[in-house]
């Protein structure tokens, strides 16, 4: 009897250097693959199911039919099940198979471990069953999956930043031209870290505010009579606004045309060689999620202040909002005072421990060697 086939393939976390909320609103951001990673090993089954297991706490084994539709599958599993649906409803007619998960990338800390996962499986079923997709028509499968199976109505980014992330580089994103650009940031280099803060505090994209925010910009580029705000980031600001009576809408498209200049002047200053004066934009992009977007928490702000009183470059919340994590670049020698001082801040208002690290720009999803 022949041996089925399997493969072990994995996939990145991701931290948003900056460019939050533009990818849904055909815009820029530049993320960074991280360190942490989701592995996913699968063997092909012949009987028509998905057996799914993983090691994170919480998480029961899950089994499915493979031509499982959108909400058949619930729960975790359902991430895997949107991969399995959206390569299926593509046309490519693979079969069951059974599938372990391993990660090492917090969940529902704003590092897109559900991308992770995604990716992990996605590419790993590519290479099993010689699919030949490349990683953008691998993006937008996974983009459908979470879209429509798991029901969050979350951009291409994370995606892209877990395919194409590159050890040594962010990636600059442009959702209209669907590209991702490498963009050396070697910050060790610099004499620079990037500290990560993960509140804790959860959020969930299925129902949090991630939809409402989306519909608003959809309402203003249909105002404004364009397909989506990226055409008019050329236009000058104020006579975009002028056209928009609703005071929320105009704090939510200033957020969007704002934050997009931020990555492209965040992108210029890496390219010279300037990483070290990148802080400020970091920070004026969280001022804009805080007070244009309103997409912070109380824990995130708190994280964000103290790291910039302990001599944080710039700090800001990383990810789609209402919790999840914060971002610091420091000096290499202030990066353990200032996680230190956030821990300390957060002590101090009573809540939880966060979770503190530096992270460094990694390598994208592939196939594990020694197979
Ligand atoms: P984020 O992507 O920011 O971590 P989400 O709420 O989008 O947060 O996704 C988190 C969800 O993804 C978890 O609740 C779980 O259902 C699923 N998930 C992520 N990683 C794993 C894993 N290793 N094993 C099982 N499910 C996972
Ligand atoms: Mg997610």
């Amino acid at each position: 009897m022949a041996i089925p086939a399997q493969l072990t393939g994995s996939a990145p976390g991701r931290v948003n250097l900056i460019g939050e909320h533009t990818d849904y609103n055909g815009g820029f951001a530049l993320p960074l693959a991280i360190p942490a990673r989701t592995t996913a090993s699968l063997r092909v089954r012949d009987d028509g199911l998905v057996v799914a297991e993983s090691t994170a706490p919480g998480t029961e084994p899950a089994r499915f039919t493979v031509d499982s539709s959108p909400g058949d599958v619930t729960g975790w599993a359902a991430y895997v099940a949107g991969v399995f649906w959206a390569l299926r409803d593509a046309g490519h007619d693979i079969p069951g198979a059974d599938v372990s998960i391993h990660s090492t990338v917090p969940s529902g800390a704003g590092l897109s471990s559900s991308h992770a996962l995604e990716c992990a499986v996605a590419v790993t079923l590519n290479e099993l069953h010689g699919l030949g997709l490349d990683r953008t028509e691998l993006a937008l499968l996974v983009q459908r999956a979470e879209n429509h199976y798991v029901g969050a109505p979350t951009g291409a980014m994370d995606q892209m930043a877990s395919l194409y992330g590159q050890d040594g580089h962010v990636i600059l994103f442009d959702a209209r031209a669907m590209t991702a650009e490498p963009v050396p940031c070697d910050l060790a280099g610099a004499g620079l870290s990037l500290v990560v803060v993960d509140t804790r505090v959860h959020h969930e994209h299925v129902d949090g505010g991630y939809g409402a925010r989306r519909a608003s910009c959809e309402e203003a580029a249909a105002l404004l009579g364009v397909e989506t705000l990226r055409e008019v980031q050329d236009t000058p600001l104020a006579e975009v606004l002028g056209k928009l009576d609703d005071d929320v809408m105009v704090r939510r498209v200033r957020h969007v045309l704002t934050e997009n200049a931020r990555v492209l002047d965040t992108v210029a200053l890496l390219r010279a060689g300037r990483a070290g004066e990148i802080g400020p934009l970091l920070t004026a992009s969280h001022a804009s999620m805080r007070d244009d977007y309103e997409i912070t928490v109380a824990e995130i702000d708190v994280a964000v202040d103290a790291a910039l009183a302990a001599g944080a470059l710039g700090a800001r919340m990383t990810g789609g909002g209402f919790g999840g994590s914060v971002i610091a670049l420091t000096a290499t020698a202030d990066a353990e005072r200032v996680g230190a001082a956030v821990s300390s801040a957060f002590d101090q208002h009573g809540y939880a421990s966060p979770s503190v690290f530096t992270v460094r720009p990694a390598a994208g999803a592939g196939i594990e060697e020694s197979q």
